[in-house]
């Protein structure tokens, strides 16, 4: 087993930890559990639908998501053929429908607005005809970009009950947005905007990147009043990170103080920003509108188990086991990973074969990570009730370690919080409580 390192809190940026375990701590399943099994037990009547689209028109120099740019004439509705085959066997596996019930829906990616408006339409179908979930009744979070979220698509996803529309920006400064390795100027994204407040949309939520090259604080206020012009309900505001075979990947290697300097000074000064102007903060990235309707699950929440994700980059959530297929940041190996998934037949998605099996450890870590990184942190009465130990016995070390470097509150009686500066820190806490296992699976992982 390869030894990773314990991480330290040395950079605040060490890595943004929104579902544990990451997917490089995945591994082959040998067995190939059958999917009739792995949810044979589970509790199925308030379920999560995720749908990946991994298509965009650009790759933006900050992502590893899974997607690709582009896709050759008949790929799209090959990859909408293939999720219908796996929505097909995969609503099967869940077994009678009267118990089966979704509660949220999100299409994801990527860029799911890269399909067209009547692609737009066949992924609604799929959701609701094939999977059963009623889109209208649930909260439906689509994610798009300035380019493709057009009227004719922003009026199918309005149509087809969308409550949160999320449109990745990052700076309205365009030699910012060439810097991040994401071309667009900023007349082509106001008038997204606009296009999104007719649709009607009711949540709009705008993504800003801080720490890019040449941003300043001026130019930073520039891009966070020029979002809250729109009075978006929800912002999320991320600091830039430059990760293996990224676009940005060859520009800043190795330790970069400076760079850290300028992130916390950005972001400290984003957050008060938010803060004067009306909005709730609910985690490092996501703020709130306080008079904002109520959105169902955000970002931590959805990452609860019971998740289904159907696409090939999307993952899926039992109690006892995390599953995907392959992961990759390089090109060669996602087009290979798509062309594979679009290959299948409906046989092919019966099994899970590629994740992480979830320990009574691990089940802890997770609870722990995904409730502290929030503003509101954990109420160690749920915890007890959910494992009949309190966070103090199961992670005393790590949370004298926190609580040393003032980032919890001092009373964690009931209620574990962090600090104003320990939310600031959250992505040198998160790591800090990933088991040794998961450490060394993900320090094994090999990017491609
Ligand atoms: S950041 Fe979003 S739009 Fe840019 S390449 Fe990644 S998934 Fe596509």
């Amino acid at each position: 087993m390869t030894l990773a390192p314990q991480p330290t809190d040395a950079s605040p940026y060490q890595s943004y930890v929104y579902a544990y375990p990451h997917k490089t701590a995945y591994g082959p399943l040998p067995d190939r559990p059958a999917l009739t099994a792995l949810w044979a037990g589970e509790p199925k009547d308030a379920l999560s639908l995720y749908l990946h689209v991994p298509f965009c028109e650009v790759r933006c120099g900050f992502c590893n998501l899974f997607t690709r740019i582009g896709a050759p004439d008949g790929l799209t509705t090959a990859y909408l053929d293939a999720l219908e085959r796996q929505a097909t066997t995969v609503r099967a596996a869940l077994g009678d429908s009267a118990g089966v019930r979704f509660a949220t829906a999100a299409f994801g990616g990527g860029t799911p607005t890269f399909l067209t408006a009547a692609e737009l339409t066949r992924l609604c179908d799929i959701a609701e005809h094939r999977m059963g979930a009623d889109l209208r009744a649930v909260p439906l979070s689509v994610e798009a970009s300035p380019a493709t979220a057009t009227a004719d698509r922003l009026a199918v996803l309005a149509d087809r009950g969308a409550t949160r529309l999320s449109l990745g920006v990052q700076s309205f400064v365009d030699t910012e947005a060439r810097a991040a390795v994401r071309p667009q100027r900023r007349a082509d994204v106001e008038a997204a905007l606009a296009r999104i407040r007719d649709a009607a949309i009711p949540v709009l939520n705008i993504d800003l990147i801080y720490g890019i090259d040449g941003q300043t604080d001026t130019t930073w206020l520039h891009s966070l009043d020029a979002a809250l012009a729109w009075h978006p309900e929800e912002l999320y505001l991320y600091p830039l990170y430059v990760r293996p075979l990224t676009g940005l990947d060859r520009r800043r290697p190795g330790p970069d103080p400076a760079w850290d300097q300028q992130r916390l000074r950005l972001y400290r000064l984003g957050r008060d920003h938010l803060l004067a102007h009306g909005y709730v903060q609910h985690s490092m990235r996501m703020f709130r509108r306080a008079d904002a309707p109520p959105q169902g699950p955000d970002d931590y929440a959805c990452q609860t188990d019971g998740m289904i994700g159907l696409g090939c980059g999307a993952r899926s959530y039992t109690a006892g086991l995390h599953y995907s297929f392959d992961y990759a940041v390089g090109m060669h190996e996602i087009r290979a990973i798509i062309d594979d998934y679009v290959a299948r037949p409906a046989a092919g998605f019966a099994h899970a074969e590629y994740g992480r099996r979830m320990t009574p450890d691990e089940a802890r870590r997770r609870h722990l990570l995904q409730s502290l990184l929030q503003a509101e942190g954990l109420a160690v009465a749920d915890y007890r009730a959910r494992f009949g130990t309190d966070p103090a016995e199961d992670f005393g070390a790590e949370l004298h370690r926190f609580a040393d470097r003032g980032w919890l509150e001092p009373d964690g009686t009931r209620r574990l919080r962090l600090t104003a500066e320990g939310l600031a820190h959250s992505d040198a806490i998160g790591p800090q409580l990933f088991s040794p296992a998961v450490r060394a699976a993900m320090a094994a992982y090999e990017s491609k």
